[in-house]
């Protein structure tokens, strides 16, 4: 008799109950209907096809983008006692014939696969061959053009549709646009599918912006004070920062590994492995790095540049904190960041309208970095999600930026960039303004200018922060020619006449932390059960390294956590545990039950 989806929530998965939509999405797969799953990173997507998987009679067939999110998803649902493998270009001739024949006679509950191999003539004809259960499309933006993953692959699963009529498809994405979501229905034939869109709120994830000053050491203080001994990423823009990053906090002391896509296949893939594996591993990285990365306690993304958009700023973050516990995003930025990503826009070969679509990103991502409103609300505003209340859990919620009436340094500093030609950066308008006689400005002539000297009272960081406020409004822009010259937008004009006035953010140094963490490591655990977690932690190593898993793949830290708030002292009270299944139990459960008893 096939089980109902809580009997095999509780008995594989070992959880309570279903979360959000899942029941509904479970149901509608499970009673053969299609279904298009929009979910946040970490809302729990893969229960949604792996519980109707083996609910239904047959194998479910998963489509996955990528070999190392494929690995651990299989690993991770053997360990629970599923029959699930993958089949992709990394298994030689002989272990891929073996999971072949598994598949012919029915030995599979799931079997993962690449797109590129689905398609294969003799892939397709093995599964006219068998009894499929359903076809899960995970990663399914990867299908768009408009997405930032698009993958010509998927493209070719369109066909599922017409050659598997009556087997049940979920396509599942985190990726939540409006014109993403058209092109999946579109490409993929879901017209007739259910639609489950979920909150995109992460509310365990912190949200904080600061003004970059030294970013290694703002950057080396966070990690010391929030999070030592945590797994994170930090994310740069170019491959030369990320080894200069990498390199600097080794040298002071905190492990960092650098990933970006001009290393070397084998080193990348090393890096890789080894931030799945080990535990405290912080990586470097370009964007090259995180799609798919499944690891669920990365505990903070950085920024140390600023990304091109509050989509790709939202899907980098989402990576932090995916079991639902307590993580940062933390990002520092400056007025360079915002001359350089304005004048690549400037220098981009892309016709005109999509440079357009390309500006009005940068200028939504600005807007958030600049806000002195709750960065929750804005965020999902962006994706067109309404909260009513500011979050209380941001910078600006907990330590609110004060603004001030700029109207007449603003327009000073507009008058600067307009009388000396437009053709100068950001440091020598600042002299002018604050009447430095430099060699260069006194050969200009400058110093006869009238704003000359006019803003002395302003320090010089307090005019950086008007001339980036200004840039990010729009009201200036970067001179395509001019590297990094200012000129006046159209758009300032309200405001040099006077018809306008103009509040700005006042800076000051933020001593900001979560208010949950309050300033200490991300997962606080009291000092008392400091040496049960650690315990826990090392039992949990030393099973994975046996069988070359990553540690989260025999129990996650909100596990290990729920362990060491129960002290379970029998197997029925650890089998209780939330992530705690029957065949976890059967297996680990002796070995975890000892340390409870022989630490706490
Ligand atoms: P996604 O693929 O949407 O990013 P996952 O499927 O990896 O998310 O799930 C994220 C985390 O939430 C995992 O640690 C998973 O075990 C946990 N989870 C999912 N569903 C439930 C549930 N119903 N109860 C408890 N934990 C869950
Ligand atoms: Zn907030």
């Amino acid at each position: 008799m096939t089980q109902s989806p809580r009997d095999i929530l509780h008995s594989i998965f070992g959880y309570e109950s279903f979360r959000g939509p899942q029941e509904a999405i479970v149901d509608t797969i499970i009673a053969g209907g299609d279904a298009l799953v929009l979910m946040p990173t970490g809302g729990g997507k893969s229960l949604c096809y792996q519980v109707p998987a083996l609910a239904r009679s047959g194998t479910a067939i998963v489509v996955s983008p990528l070999i190392a999110l494929m690995q651990d998803q299989v690993a991770s649902l053997v360990q629970s006692g599923v029959r699930a493998a993958y089949l992709s270009s990394t298994l030689d001739w002989q272990q891929a014939q073996a999971i072949e024949s598994q598949l012919l006679d029915g030995r599979l509950d799931l079997l993962y696969i690449a797109p590129e191999r689905l398609v294969t003539a003799r892939m397709l004809d093995m599964l006219s061959r068998i009894h499929i259960a359903l076809f899960a499309i995970d990663e399914a933006h990867c299908v768009s053009h408009w997405g930032h993953d698009f993958r010509s692959d998927y493209l070719g699963l369109s066909l599922l549709k017409e050659q598997f009529p009556q087997i049940p498809r979920i396509a599942l994405t985190a990726t939540a646009d409006p014109r993403t979501r058209a092109d999946i229905i579109e490409r993929l034939g879901l017209q007739n599918a259910e639609i489950f869109i979920s909150s995109f709120d992460r509310p365990n994830i912190f949200y904080r912006i600061a003004q970059k000053q030294k970013s290694l050491d703002q950057l080396e203080a966070f990690i010391r004070r929030e999070h030592p001994g945590d797994a994170g990423i930090v994310y740069c823009l170019s491959r030369n920062k990320v080894e200069k990053t990498a390199e600097a906090l080794n040298q002071r002391g905190i492990r960092a590994l650098p990933y970006h896509a001009g290393l070397p296949g084998n080193v990348r893939e090393e890096n890789q492995t080894r931030f799945l594996r080990e535990e405290g591993i912080i990586m470097v990285a370009t964007v090259a790095f995180g799609m798919g990365i499944d690891k669920p306690n990365v505990r903070f993304v950085a920024h140390l540049d600023l990304p091109k958009s509050i989509e790709s700023y939202y899907q980098e973050t989402g990576r932090a904190g995916r079991d639902g516990l307590a993580a940062n995003a933390w990002m520092v930025y400056g007025i360079a960041d915002v001359i350089k990503l304005k004048s690549m826009l400037d220098q981009s070969e892309a016709g005109d309208e999509h440079r357009r679509e390309e500006k009005r990103k940068v200028d939504a991502m600005l807007a958030l970095c600049e806000t002195v409103q709750c960065r929750r609300q804005l965020l999902l505003a962006h994706f067109g999600e309404h909260l009513a209340e500011p979050c209380g859990h941001c910078d600006n919620c907990i330590e609110p930026s004060p603004t001030w009436e700029a109207t007449e340094p603003a327009r000073m500093a507009l008058s600067a960039v307009y009388r000396t030609g437009s053709r100068y950066g950001v440091e020598y308008l600042v002299d002018v303004l604050r009447g430095e006689r430099t060699e260069r400005l006194l050969a200009n002539g400058h110093e006869s200018l009238s704003v000359f000297g006019r803003g002395a009272e302003l320090p010089e960081k307090e005019w950086r922060s008007i001339f980036r406020q200004l840039l990010a409004r729009g009201f200036l822009q970067t001179d395509p020619e001019g590297f990094g010259a200012l000129r006046l937008d159209d758009s300032c004009r309200p405001l040099l006449r006077g018809d306008a006035t103009l509040m700005l953010r006042r800076e000051q140094a933020k001593t900001v932390t979560p208010r949950k963490s309050g300033g200490k490591p991300a997962l606080d655990i009291a000092s008392e059960d400091r040496v049960l977690w650690e315990a826990l932690r090392s039992k949990r190593r030393q099973l994975a390294q046996e069988q070359g898993v990553p540690p989260y793949v025999i129990f996650h830290d909100s596990t290990l956590m729920e362990i060491l708030s129960a002290r379970p002292r029998s197997l029925v009270e650890l089998g209780r545990v939330a992530g705690v299944g029957d065949k976890k139990l059967e297996r680990y459960g002796e070995a975890f039950l000892d340390v409870v008893i022989e630490y706490a």
